[in-house]
């Protein structure tokens, strides 16, 4: 657990700030939600042009909910997945309009009742807009959570399970920010930069040469 603990507080000790918090409205719960659901298995960088475009065309549900899917897909195109996508925005915020009074839910079970999202946007939005307790797993959380032998563990869905038991709840909010960042920068899906790790004395490095 100690070790845990040192593990989260170098690594957070880093400068960073991620995708979610460039997109302009750090907190805004409606925002946190679109650029979540856009992100599903594609680049932040290349997400964050498009959610940050999307969202100033589009900067309400009501707007979003009113949208033709034409104009969506056209801003969205870049990114994977952008039909399904563009079905999954306008879905969302006509559900945030018709079924939830125009406030996104706090609770992730009516959360994850919104086209689109699975329990990380729900965590994701619980996070970084409501302040709640909770672990967002993406790849890089679970990519490292393993690395460094805390959880053995094959989705990230087991991996979040995991954490919830081993990770002192004062971390939970952070660990997703600290991990992305560390997961871009040096412990990277590939070739991760092991000799320049701040963390490198507590980790196991579990799988590393496999990946390579
Ligand atoms: S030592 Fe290597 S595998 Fe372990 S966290 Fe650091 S970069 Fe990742």
């Amino acid at each position: 657990m100690r070790s845990i603990e040192k593990v989260i507080t170098i690594l957070s000790q880093e400068s960073h700030t991620t995708m979610l918090g460039r997109i302009g409205g750090k907190w805004d719960p409606f925002k946190v939600l679109i650029s979540t659901i856009l992100s599903a298995r594609a680049k932040d960088e290349v997400t964050e042009g498009v959610a940050r475009e999307l969202l100033k065309k589009f900067p309400d549900y009501t707007s979003l909910a009113n949208a033709n899917p034409f104009v969506v897909k056209k801003i969205i195109h870049r990114i994977g997945f952008f039909n399904a996508k563009t079905k999954n925005v306008i879905a969302a915020a006509k559900m945030i309009r018709d079924e939830f009074e125009g406030k996104v839910p706090e609770d992730r079970e009516l959360l994850m009742q919104i086209p689109g999202v699975g329990r990380k946007v729900a965590n994701c939005v619980l996070v970084y807009s409501f302040g709640q307790d909770a672990i967002p797993v993406d790849i890089h959380v679970h990519r490292i959570s393993n690395r460094l032998g805390w959880v053995k563990t094959t989705t990230p869905e087991k991996t979040e399970q995991a954490l919830l038991t081993i990770v002192p709840q004062q971390h939970w909010q952070m660990l997703n920010d600290t991990f992305v960042h560390h997961g871009k920068t040096i412990c990277l899906p590939l070739s991760p930069k092991c000799s320049s790790c701040p963390v490198y004395k507590y980790c196991m490095r579990r799988d590393v040469m496999k990946s390579r």
